[in-house]
């Protein structure tokens, strides 16, 4: 079997018309052993239930009536035209023929030996006014198996007129019980209608085979018809045109699958973008430095090689530029790392305040120098427990993003508080703030607002993203606040330790 024909037997077109084939059959195959198994005996039950009704009216019928045996024999008639296969007959004890209604002709010598065994049965039995009922005849098959059934009619009011008139002149015999019922009926369903039913169940086979087919072949093509349309979205997508749109359809199971391929499209649509961004501006953050660090190394070379003054200055920009292209590095490593799970961070308790005021100090000369107005708010040390180096890049990135985005105000606020038995750490600025269509996407990689793209503001569009990732792996709680024009606020929060507790786990 080659490749081909393997996957044509695994499609869902095949399989889905393969099952329903088989759960038709399955139904055949149930109907026809219900028929073959149970539907004689079904019949045969009937036919008693049948013939015990039947008797019963005939019984009250006698009873009501017995002076008059015509109307018994009128009722009887009745009876027996209006019930099919069911023959009856009143006799005397002695066996003479008391009422032979139509269709008495069943009543053949073929069973005369076992209408005389009911009889005998009957007359010794105890309780002569019960019916008694007898599966005959003995050895028949089961396709000739007759319900024969006598009953006493009562005999005490019966005067011996009218037992003579009808030809019961033998007195002892109407003495005790003068007339007996007699009902014989077949236990089989006649060739014909087995016959019938089972040239019936071929038809029935043949059309349900062909209906489920029809059926499996409309639904598989139903039901593969969007998945088809999903594999050729995703195969545009694995050429690379990010972004498109997988269809949906009446299955709430598909739909599911075509909304999520569709968002995973646009995550990398996005991606695609941002990392499109990041080549541009990374390339950027890497030329401006170089530049800069060609150029001063030239300019000491030719010019203030000699001059220790300019000499220095030079070569403070030189390592200032450096330092900007390590942090650059840094950063998309630091980020790689993260994400690929590979970095671990190393709890330990530590004052936050004391870790925030190490990483603020760096900002001083910043601070004189540019006119920057940088606020610390932190009454009391805070112990929290997490990793040092980890916890004061988070501060130092959102610090750098204040101190990037506050504009003209140049006010960067940082606020450690106990908020309930959280430690609670906010970073203001009150610059242009962030537009709310931005906002949600500021923590992706890469991300750099639109208004940002163009470029008076330096950064990766990494920043952010190592603040969550950090975050995220303290189980820290995280958000940001902004108004546009106004300014923004980024937070944290870590369980705050009693210091007693970090103490005593210290020791
Ligand atoms: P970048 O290196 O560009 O700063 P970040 O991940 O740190 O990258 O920030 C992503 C984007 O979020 C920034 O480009 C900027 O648009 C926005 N952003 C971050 N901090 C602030 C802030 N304090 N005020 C306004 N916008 C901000």
């Amino acid at each position: 079997m080659n490749a081909k024909t393997k996957s044509k037997l695994k499609s869902i077109r095949f399989k889905l018309f393969a099952y329903f084939c088989l759960f038709s059959m399955l139904i055949l195959l149930l109907v026809y052993g219900l028929q073959a198994l149970f539907l004689n005996y079904y019949f045969a039950q009937m036919k008693v239930s049948e013939t015990t009704k039947i008797a019963q009216q005939i019984v009250k019928t006698f009873e009501r009536d017995h002076q008059d045996l015509t109307r018994l024999a009128k009722t009887m008639d009745v009876l027996a035209t209006t019930n099919d296969d069911i023959y009856m007959r009143v006799e005397t004890l002695a066996g003479k023929t008391v009422i032979a209604p139509y269709g008495d002709s069943f009543f053949v010598p073929k069973y005369s030996i076992d209408i005389s065994k009911v009889r005998d049965m009957l007359s010794s039995g105890t309780n002569k006014y019960v019916s008694t009922v007898s599966t005959s005849l003995d050895k028949a098959s089961d396709d000739d198996k007759i319900l024969v059934y006598a009953c006493f009619l009562e005999d005490d009011l019966v005067s011996p007129e009218v037992a003579d008139a009808f030809g019961a002149s033998n007195l002892e015999c109407w003495n005790s019980s003068s007339y007996v019922l007699y009902i014989l009926t077949p236990l089989h369903l006649a060739k014909t209608t087995t016959s019938i039913l089972s040239d019936q169940f071929i038809y029935a086979s043949v059309i349900a085979l062909i209906l489920s087919s029809v059926i499996a072949i409309y639904f598989s093509r139903r039901i593969s018809k969007p998945l088809k349309s999903i594999t050729r979205s995703a195969a545009e997508m694995g050429k690379g045109n990010y972004g498109v749109q997988f269809p949906r359809s009446d299955y709430t199971e598909i739909n599911e699958l075509a909304d999520t391929l569709t968002h995973a499209s646009r995550e990398l649509e996005k991606t695609e973008m941002y990392q499109k961004d990041l080549i541009a501006n990374v390339s950027h953050d890497l030329r401006t430095p170089l530049t800069m660090i060609k150029s001063y190394a030239e300019m000491i070379r030719d010019l203030s090689g000699d001059i220790p003054e300019k000499r220095d200055a030079h070569l403070a920009v030189i390592i200032d530029e450096t330092d900007r292209l390590n942090t650059l590095v840094n950063d998309l490593l630091n980020l790689r790392h993260m994400q690929n799970k590979t970095i671990t961070i190393e709890k330990n308790y530590f004052d936050i305040k004391a870790a925030a005021e190490s990483i603020l100090a760096s900002y001083d000369i910043r601070c004189q120098k540019e006119g920057y107005n940088l606020i610390f708010n932190c009454r009391d040390s805070i112990t929290v427990y997490g990793d040092e180096s980890k916890i004061k890049q988070v501060i130092a990135n959102l610090v750098g993003n204040a101190f990037k985005f506050c504009g003209e105000d140049k006010t960067v606020i940082v606020n450690i508080k106990r908020v309930g038995k959280k430690m609670r750490c906010e970073v203001r600025d009150n610059g242009a703030g962030i537009a709310p269509d931005e906002i949600d996407h500021i923590w992706e990689r890469y991300y750099k607002s639109s208004s940002n793209l163009v470029r008076p503001v330096e950064g990766s569009g990494l920043g952010l993203s190592i603040v969550k990732e950090i975050l995220i792996l303290h189980k820290a709680q995280y958000g940001v606040t902004s108004k546009v024009g106004k300014g923004t606020t980024f937070w944290f929060e870590m369980d705050a330790i009693k210091s007693k507790n970090a103490l005593m786990t210290r020791s």
